[in-house]
């Protein structure tokens, strides 16, 4: 099987004012099903647009991207929007939920937007939403939430369509320690089960929770 993803040489340049600044220089990454690696780096070090170029989000300069043995820069933008509605999910530090929306509709969102077969968008929304433990807030507002069950609902949304990985950027970067460690527990369980996990992170604790772990640092993985 080939790995689910297999980044090879990929640069990315930002253009700011006509002026060219390399933001990745060269990036190697293998992700495995059932890898849980962590992402460390100064800020502004670029694993962000890492995350974001992993999730078919943003397109590189130059190198090569294969997602489970497919060229992700040969594909058309219906093959891009097929993976990135099914196969990936994501998680945000700000949790990134659509306030005038419920739990449930929040969790049924990206359902709207998958290509092709989306009939158990509401059973499999309910299944994600009790999974995080948060059953008993279903028809609850993102502002009658805490930050801990935000978060949670976010990681609903983005486990609903079943992904193979999942890609969070800094999800415990705004909440306490405590509620942090639920967030944590969450995704190690979801590893548990083989989704494989890249998690950007600047605390070193948090990053032990992953398998492997990777340092960024002036675009280059050191
Ligand atoms: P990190 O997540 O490690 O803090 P980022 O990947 O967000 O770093 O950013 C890396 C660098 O790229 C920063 O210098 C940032 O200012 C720049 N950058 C990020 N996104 C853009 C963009 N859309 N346009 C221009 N520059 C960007
Ligand atoms: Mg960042």
């Amino acid at each position: 099987m080939p790995p689910l993803v297999d980044i090879q040489n990929l640069s990315k340049t930002y253009d700011i004012k006509g002026r060219a600044i390399p933001v990745l220089n060269g990036i190697n990454l293998k992700v495995d099903p059932g890898d849980f690696i962590s992402i460390m780096g100064p800020s502004g070090s670029g694993k962000s647009t890492l995350l974001h170029l992993i999730g078919m989000l943003d397109r590189p300069d130059s190198g090569r991207y294969w997602f489970k043995g497919q060229s992700v820069l040969d594909m058309s933008d219906q093959q891009l929007s097929h993976y990135r509605s099914k196969a990936i999910g994501f998680v945000f530090q700000t949790f990134n939920l659509i306030p005038g929306l419920s739990v449930l509709e929040n969790v049924k969102l990206p359902f709207l937007y998958a290509p092709g077969n989306t009939g158990h968008a509401l059973e499999r929304s309910v299944q994600a939403i009790e999974q995080v433990g948060l059953g008993n807030r279903m028809d609850h507002k993102p502002s009658e939430l805490s930050g801990g069950e935000m978060q949670r609902a976010a990681i609903a949304r983005a486990i609903a369509m079943e992904p193979e990985i999942i890609l969070a950027d800094e999800p415990t970067g705004n909440l306490d320690s405590g509620t942090g460690k639920g967030i944590l527990t969450l995704l190690s369980r979801l590893n548990d089960k083989k989704v494989a996990i890249v998690m950007i992170t600047h605390d070193a604790h948090v990053a032990s929770h992953a398998r492997s772990h990777i340092t960024i640092k002036d675009g280059e993985i050191i």
